[in-house]
C-alpha cells in the first residue's frame, strides 16, 4: 500500500507497490501495469529527496 503520490514515469499509472531499496537506499518501486514498458523505477523526482539533510533523515528512519 502506497500512500505517497508515487507514479510510474513511463506509464503514469499509480498503482504501485514498494520494490526493495537502491544500493543508495533509495526507495524502489515496481508498477503493477502489466502492459508497462518501465517496470522497477525510483522515486527520485521529489525536491525533498535531492537535499542531503532529507536524505539523511529519511535513511535514519528506515534504520
Ligand atoms: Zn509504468
Amino acid at each position: 500500500m502506497i500512500l505517497l503520490s508515487i507514479k510510474c514515469p513511463v506509464c503514469n499509472g499509480t498503482d504501485v507497490t514498494k520494490h526493495g531499496k537502491t544500493s543508495n537506499g533509495k526507495q524502489r518501486f515496481i508498477g503493477k501495469d502489466q502492459t508497462c514498458e518501465g517496470k522497477t523505477f525510483i522515486q527520485d523526482y521529489s525536491d525533498k529527496g535531492r537535499l542531503p539533510e532529507t536524505k539523511h533523515q529519511i535513511i535514519e528512519m528506515t534504520l
